[in-house]
């Protein structure tokens, strides 16, 4: 469910199978996918529009959209699966080192991605390219004062 390239948050379905959602049709078998492997709660498949080829999605197949809403332990299966994907990966395509990430970007579905990585820059965040794309800076450090604050402020929320 997509708007202008944003995902439109979905308020129910949570822990259930949603009629319209991609991922939902994929983990039914109603939308055919290049399957890696599942069980009775996960799924890995290949995205179709790679990063680098081997980039693999791992879903629950219970519908949750936001990663921090799924069960612990599920959560923690959908990681283990990814350091299955990312041992294969690191064999496969012959890379030292293997990306995992949740973005919540394009379908309001759970997945977490796990990308070989050729590049060191094959899933860097803007921030690091100030030297530009060979290069790797470290963004500016926080004053201490705005980051004990920003501590602060999520320990009371944690
Ligand atoms: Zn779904």
């Amino acid at each position: 469910m997509r708007k202008r390239g944003v995902c439109v948050t979905l308020s129910h379905g949570k822990g259930t199978e949603m009629d319209d959602c991609l991922f939902c049709k994929i983990a039914r078998g109603d939308v055919p996918c290049h399957k890696l492997f599942e069980d009775a709660d996960i799924l890995a498949f290949l995205d179709l529009h790679p990063i680098r080829p081997g980039h693999t999605l791992i879903i629950p197949k219970e519908h949750h959209v936001w990663f921090e809403d799924m069960p612990p332990v599920l959560a923690a299966h959908v990681t283990h699966a990814a350091q299955r994907v990312a041992r294969a990966l690191k064999t496969l395509r012959k890379v030292e080192r293997v990306a995992m990430f949740y973005t919540g970007i394009h379908v309001p579905h759970v997945h977490a991605h796990v990308v070989p990585m050729h590049h060191v820059h094959d899933v860097t965040s803007a921030a690091y390219l100030h030297d530009g794309p060979e290069g790797f800076s470290t963004p500016p450090q926080q004053a201490s004062g705005d980051m004990e604050q920003i501590a602060a402020n999520l320990r009371v929320l944690l």
